[in-house]
């Protein structure tokens, strides 16, 4: 730990911040036209609440509880694995 203070261009709330499932990503857009970006897993680890634009290097803070973050390790329902039969018509 250390007292550094990370100067950043502003503060966001998640719910702000858009989702990105495939990517398992946040977004939110920053003034240089491309996006802060932030994944998940360091958002639930508390690695850092810090996005980050490719870009410009500018940075958000993000406000989340990580109590709210979707959980990727939640199992999913299991679809019923009732496939019908393959009825082959032969002619
Ligand atoms: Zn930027």
């Amino acid at each position: 730990m250390s007292d550094e203070d990370i100067s950043v261009y502003d503060e966001v709330e998640i719910e702000d911040m858009t989702y990105d499932e495939a990517l398992q990503t946040y977004f939110y857009p920053c003034p240089c036209g491309d996006r802060f970006q932030i994944a998940l897993a360091d958002l639930q680890d508390e690695e850092t609440d810090i996005a980050v634009c490719p870009s410009c290097s500018l940075m958000i803070r993000v406000i989340y509880e990580v109590d709210n973050l979707p959980k990727p390790d939640e199992p999913e329902p299991e679809p019923e694995q009732d496939t019908p039969a393959q009825v082959s018509v032969a002619a």
